[in-house]
């Protein structure tokens, strides 16, 4: 019986003669739309397999095309009204305008990144970039690469490999999106030497492990968890002059990339003016997180450290583009001349709880009357990206009642303009501290097509067909889990 069920599944070269086919064939292009015709029909198969009837050829053809054009699109983007500011799923820090415009800039030409204009020869990459975090931080150097991990990976490749790195139990943390700490130790050819429990670690724990063989001291904040309690962590600086006595570098990874202690930073989110004034031979971060900046990794310290990584094959391994370079050098810049309000991470860090509400407010009237249900209300929003974990700023969003929250905020994700919210106690909250207001009207319209609910956003939600990047609503999650890294 289940055989005469598959016999009915069309073939592949059937449906692409078809008249509708060729034409989607036209703008999509013929190898993209046969491999995803090839992927419809193989689960129909499979569910035939099952005794399923296969649906008709329109909408095996229908569901292929679906996926070609979202494929043959790319990114799109996204209006993240969940509150959580660096949110790594939608890709952390949204750029500074300017940044913006450098990146398009060094995209449609060449660069400068890599020669000497006065000279004509070979140079660094990164020069500016690094002559200004020299000078935002008065470190000794500073040196860029694709993103912090990179950074850890070839700190460690280069000045430990195959020898013990000290690293504290409650420091042996997962930052998220399977990336943690022992598994970069490993990748980097260094080995791990524990210290401590999780919770409690003493200096006298890192000077009993400290050998001739020893390559590195190395901290890691614990970005994105807290243990509290019964809980201690000798002081860097104590690191620093245990690494110093023996001569070992002290390797500080701070990750979130927080300059200089501000108002509103807690106090235990270390920056990288503490790390340095502390005694740290290199301290790396994110430049994605705090500062506000496009993905890339940093490493500042001492000169001699980085000369050795510049050295290392890693080094060509993790090196940065030009498009990243250029919003980074933008964004650094934007900070030495003291305009961080141009950068959006800062502006919605910083907002004021009534600039937020009265966006809210004025979302609230943009989706109009019609919607009774639609509530200006209080919540709170996240920090995320593995930052200030704990820290939550107060806010205020746009609360709407719908008999189905999940399915409405999955309407809201894959309609166009697409928003990401929340989904609290079966609401749907559009936070608006992580909404600008450019967006207001945009987001009132995604609202309105969402409600309207029309069928065919129906079908992809209902039918299986991917929500982009799948793994869930990282706005659903209770715990944002899905926000750390
Ligand atoms: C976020 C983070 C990283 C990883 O940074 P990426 O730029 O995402 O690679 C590493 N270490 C710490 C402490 C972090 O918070």
């Amino acid at each position: 019986m289940a055989v005469d069920v598959r016999r009915k599944v069309p073939s592949v070269d059937a449906l692409l003669r078809s008249g509708p086919a060729r034409r989607a064939a036209s703008t999509l292009g013929r190898p993209l739309l046969k491999r995803m015709l090839e992927d419809v029909l193989a689960e129909v198969r499979s569910a035939a397999a099952g005794g399923e009837n296969p649906p008709p050829d329109e909408v095996l053809l229908a569901r292929a095309l679906g996926r070609a054009s979202r494929a043959a699109q790319g990114m799109v983007p996204v209006i993240n009204a969940t509150g959580v500011i660096l949110h790594t799923n939608l890709g952390r820090a949204p750029l500074p305008e300017r940044a913006a415009r450098a990146v398009a800039r060094a995209a449609r030409s060449y660069t400068d990144i890599e020669v000497d204009r006065r000279t004509g020869r070979r140079g660094g990459r990164g020069g500016h970039a690094e002559t200004l975090l020299t000078a935002l931080t008065g470190a000794e150097g500073a040196m860029v690469v694709n993103n912090c991990a990179a950074a850890l990976l070839l700190a460690m490749a280069t000045l430990a490999k195959g020898k013990p790195v000290i690293v504290s139990r409650g420091e042996l943390i997962e930052i998220g999106g399977e990336f943690r700490i022992p598994d970069i130790l490993a990748a980097s050819g260094a080995r791990l030497a524990e210290v401590g429990t999780t919770n409690r670690t003493r200096i006298a724990d890192y000077r009993a492990a400290v050998t001739d063989k020893t390559g590195m001291i190395l901290k890691v904040h614990p970005s994105n968890y807290r243990v509290i309690g019964f809980t201690a962590t000798p002081p860097a600086a104590d690191l620093a002059a245990l690494a110093r006595t023996h001569d070992i570098p002290f390797l500080y990874d701070i990750g979130s990339g927080l300059l200089h202690h501000g108002h509103g930073h807690p106090a235990d989110e270390p920056s990288v003016s503490d790390a340095l004034e502390q005694g740290a031979d290199l301290v790396t971060f994110s430049a994605d997180k705090l500062l506000g900046g496009p993905q890339a990794g940093i490493i500042i310290g001492r000169a001699a450290l980085l000369e050795r990584l510049r050295r290392h094959p890693i080094a060509r391994a993790v090196r940065i583009g030009r498009m990243q370079m250029a919003a980074l050098e933008q964004v650094l810049s934007i900070i030495a001349t003291g305009k961080e309000g141009e950068i959006p991470v800062f502006r919605m860090l910083r907002e004021s709880p009534e600039i937020v509400r009265s966006r809210a407010q004025l979302l609230s009237e943009t989706i109009g009357g019609e919607l009774e249900g639609a509530r200006v209300v209080r919540c709170e929003s996240a920090v995320g990206g593995g930052s200030m974990p704990g820290t939550v700023l107060p806010s205020w969003g746009v609360r709407i009642r719908v008999p189905d929250g999940p399915s409405f905020a999955a309407r809201l994700r894959t309609g166009t303009p697409s928003a990401f919210s929340r989904v609290e106690d079966g609401f749907v909250l559009l936070d608006c501290r992580t909404v600008t207001d450019a967006q207001i009207r945009h987001l009132a319209r995604a609202v309105h097509y969402a409600l309207e609910g029309d069928e065919e956003h129906d079908h992809d939600v209902h039918g299986g067909e991917d929500h982009r990047g799948g793994g869930g609503d990282p706005g659903d999650d209770p715990d944002r889990g899905d926000a750390r890294a």
